[in-house]
Formats: structure tokens, C-alpha cells, sequence
């Protein structure tokens, strides 16, 4: 997996990348990450990139050209069209499933807007989609980049110890993560649940299970109309007030 990311601050995205499990992961040759600068694809002297909106209006445009001068150039050197992603705030709102099908993909290269945005014709010419990491509109795009590239990342093969740290966590099978603790067991008069220390993994699962459900229909109970239930956990969760059956 290769991703791309153009950006007028190369630097911010690839302090942010260069750390942790994704630093690893880069070092370890698992994923490619490069940034590019965008104003080097500028073609006057100012190395400008910008300029004002027509039809009137506060701030400033991403002008098309260097956009599509930096991403043919992208083109070229992996002699391939690879797909092409602009961060905005009109895009779809960015989902787990869609980060799945997204780390199937070789190749992706990200657009991070800045000021008022990018001129629309070089996004219908280029552009396969728009993400959104949120329905609120942040300066520019580069944090949606580093979100997408975060979350894309982890599920390659190889960049997590185990594959198992992702299926178990929230929103990858539909529901929230079950509460989870460490040492020590005692902690200010709480205690971890007994089942958790039996050792007994049949118990484990099952509590973890009905965590996971309770959790899920406590701070997210939207995501429980697309969930599998059994007959037995919808009156578990009705019980406790936290379904309609
Ligand atoms: N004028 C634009 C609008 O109203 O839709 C907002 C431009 S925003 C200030 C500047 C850039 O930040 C955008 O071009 C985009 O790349 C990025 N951006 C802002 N909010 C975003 C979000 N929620 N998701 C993804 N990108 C976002």
C-alpha cells in the first residue's frame, strides 16, 4: 500500500507519520507514505498557489493547476492512475467500512484543501471522491489526511502485532468495544469484574460479548438497528431498559 499525500505542509504530515506504529510500519517498508509540496508545482516566481474567489467573496482558492501539475506528476512515477481522494468537508463522512475497503487499495493519493477550498474544476476533472472526516469544517485538510492515513494503515497486514487487535475493536463488527482494564486489579475501591481473572475464556467471551452489546446501546444505541442480536440478548438489553423490542 502507497499513499500519497499533497499538502502545503509536507512537514506537518510527515512529522505526525514518521511516529509510533505507523513510523514502524514505514520504516519496515509495510506501507509507502510520501508528501508532497504543493507550491513546488507552482509556476510563478512567488510560488504561488492561491488566489481569489470569482464571483466575490472572503478569502482565498486553491488554483487548479499546481494541483494537477503535482498529481500527473504522481501519475508518472508510479505509472499508474491511482485513486484519488480530496479531504473536504462535502465529502461522505468517513466510516470503518470504508477505511476497510480503502486498505485494499495499492494506490491513494490525498488533496488536503486549505482557505476556502479548491477550484471545482480540477476536482471534476481529477477527483474519484470526497471524504469528510465530520460534519464541522477544520482549517485545512491536512488532519482528515493523517485520520484516513492512520486508520487505512493500521488494518495492512503487519503494521498491528496481531490482526486480532483490530477485529475485536469498536465499530469493526458493528458494535463498540467491551470495557477493558489492567493492573492493578484493585484501584481506588474499583475492582475488575471477577470474570475477567478467572481465566475461565469461555466466560470471558461471553461477558465481553454482552459488554460490547450494553456499551453499544448506552452511548451509540444507532448502531444496534443494523446489529445481529440474538432473541436472548435483545431481552438482556430490554431488561436493562436499553432496547424496544
Ligand atoms: N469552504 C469550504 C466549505 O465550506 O465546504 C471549507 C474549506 S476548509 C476551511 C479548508 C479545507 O479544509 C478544505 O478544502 C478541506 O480540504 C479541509 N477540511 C475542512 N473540514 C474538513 C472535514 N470535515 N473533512 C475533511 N476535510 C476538511
Amino acid at each position: 500500500m502507497r499513499i500519497d499525500i499533497i499538502t502545503l505542509f509536507p512537514e506537518m504530515c510527515d512529522t505526525v507519520l514518521s511516529e509510533s506504529i505507523i513510523g514502524r510500519a514505514r520504516k519496515k517498508g509495510i506501507v509507502e507514505l510520501e508528501c508532497h509540496q504543493l507550491r513546488d508545482y507552482a509556476f510563478d516566481k512567488h510560488r504561488r498557489v492561491d488566489d481569489s474567489t470569482y464571483g466575490g467573496g472572503m478569502g482565498m482558492l486553491m488554483m487548479a493547476e499546481p494541483i494537477a501539475l503535482c498529481f500527473e506528476d504522481i501519475c508518472r512515477r508510479l505509472e499508474k492512475r491511482p485513486h484519488f481522494i480530496y479531504m473536504s468537508p462535502k465529502g461522505k463522512v468517513l466510516t470503518q467500512q470504508r477505511v476497510r475497503e480503502l486498505s485494499k487499495l495499492e494506490n491513494i493519493v490525498l488533496l488536503c484543501g486549505h482557505y476556502e477550498g479548491v477550484d471545482q474544476r480540477v476536482l471534476d476533472e481529477f477527483v474519484d471522491e470526497e471524504i469528510s472526516v465530520g460534519d464541522y469544517v477544520l482549517t485545512g485538510g491536512e488532519l482528515p489526511a493523517l485520520i484516513l492515513t492512520d486508520s487505512v494503515c493500521r488494518m495492512i497486514p503487519g503494521v498491528l502485532s496481531d490482526d486480532l487487535c483490530f477485529e475485536d475493536e469498536s465499530h469493526y463488527s458493528g458494535l463498540l468495544e467491551y470495557p477493558q482494564y489492567t493492573k492493578p486489579s484493585e484501584w481506588r475501591g474499583k475492582s475488575v469484574p471477577d470474570v475477567l481473572l478467572s481465566g475461565h475464556h469461555a466466560n470471558i467471551e461471553k461477558w465481553r460479548r454482552e459488554h460490547s452489546l450494553i456499551e453499544t446501546a448506552r452511548l451509540r444505541p444507532d448502531m444496534l438497528e443494523n446489529a445481529e442480536l440474538s432473541e436472548k440478548e435483545k431481552s438482556l438489553l430490554s431488561d436493562m431498559g436499553l432496547f424496544n423490542k
